[in-house]
């Protein structure tokens, strides 16, 4: 039996505590200040806990951030787990209860239940005297929910000094498989020009806006492939002023998903370089692939196998998976860095009013997460 796991086991209830006041502290990706608030909680607790290093970075537009780290090590070398405490619940949106052993609440799932872990497996080695030969940085990010724009760049400082990155972001339902592929994402905003005319006296003059519109969304859906994990959707559009006007303009919002970084510039010129389909309407396109895929690469296959190796000797099987979602974790897969996404707690209903987790499961999650730093950290 794992001398960690069974460390864990017996700290269940102060695992469980930890994430309630996690939780409690609501912290919408939007609130500034809920999410400093629940900042200072998660930071009371890694100085409770565990004790190493915190540096707090300061943002003026979204909560602030924090970078922990515990042991020590080359600069350049260190084992780097990210994770975010913004959710996307208002507060009060959603209440928390606990049914048996199953706790629902906002964010207990994205993420909340992966800070808990992060922390108890740090703590979990400082308890038992773990020698570690690199450092371990715990990088809490504000704006995941929302995009990133305000900690892509610490995120990719932090991933270049790392030999590997672990993602704590909530696991595959129901089981609780890892992540090992994450579509790449990005969006675009097309706006279409035409010629306003009279629908009856004048209707031949004109140059449908909205027509061109409905030709764009059906030649752009052309460019989906699922067999190559590529889906377009058009998830907005507007356009038009009267029903006896031929529209001068219209709009359209679309999201792109890829499952490899080489898809991305060969479907980046095709959204872009559009020919209109009616003469007389104009198109402009802005947009880019923001995050890039997460791929399943012989390095990240190598780290789901120890992981199911060290899920094997705790007595359960550990599958794997992919998410057509993007994390924090697409931005360091982009470096190069190996990195492995879905570490979290076991749970559902991520973004949704049924979220919640399992909390007998927590001890072996922070098991599995500890012991795979253990054997990244000391060679
Ligand atoms: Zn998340």
């Amino acid at each position: 039996m794992s001398i960690i796991l069974n460390y864990l086991k017996e700290q269940q209830e102060a695992i469980t505590e930890t994430l309630f006041k996690l939780t409690e502290s609501e912290s919408p990706s939007i609130k500034k200040v809920l999410v400093d608030r629940c900042g200072e909680v998660l930071r009371e607790e890694f100085e409770q806990l565990i004790g190493g290093t915190v540096e707090v970075i300061e943002k003026t537009e979204v909560g602030n951030q924090y970078k922990f780290t515990y042991g020590e090590g080359d600069e350049t070398n260190q084992v780097l787990v990210i994770g975010h405490m913004d959710t996307v619940w208002d507060e009060g949106a959603l209440p928390i209860r606990k049914e048996g052993n199953i706790l629902y609440g906002p964010g207990v799932f994205d993420m909340k239940g992966g800070l808990t872990i992060t922390l108890w497996a740090i703590k979990a080695l400082k308890e038992n005297n773990v020698k570690l030969n690199k450092k371990i940085t715990f990088l809490v990010t504000t704006d995941e929910e929302i995009g990133s724009e305000h900690s892509k760049e610490i995120i990719l400082e932090e991933a270049q000094k790392s030999s590997v990155v672990f993602i704590p972001e909530s696991s595959i339902a129901p089981d609780g498989a890892v992540k090992t592929e994450r579509k790449g994402a990005g969006q675009f905003s097309m706006k279409i020009e035409g010629i306003s005319a009279h629908a009856g006296i004048n209707a031949w003059d004109g140059a449908s806006a909205i027509e061109e519109l409905a030709y764009q969304i059906l030649d752009l859906k052309k460019l989906a492939n699922r067999q190559e994990g590529i889906s377009i959707n058009v998830g907005t559009v507007s356009g038009g002023t009267r029903v006896n006007v031929i529209a001068k303009e219209a709009a359209a919002d679309i999201d792109v998903r890829i499952t490899k970084k080489a898809q991305a510039q060969a479907l980046v010129k095709k959204i872009m370089d559009r020919p209109s389909f009616i003469e007389g309407t104009r198109i402009e396109i802005n947009g880019k692939i923001e995050r890039y895929p997460l791929e399943r690469t012989d390095a990240v296959i190598q780290l789901y196998k120890d992981l199911k190796e060290i899920a094997a000797s705790h007595g359960y099987e550990l599958g794997e998976g992919s998410s057509g979602g993007a994390s924090d974790g697409n931005f360091t897969a982009w470096l190069g860095i190996p990195t492995i996404d879905g570490l979290g707690p076991v749970g559902d209903g991520a973004h949704s009013d049924h979220e919640h987790v399992d909390l007998t499961n927590l001890p072996y999650r922070a098991a599995l997460l500890a012991e795979i730093i253990l054997k990244y950290a000391v060679h």
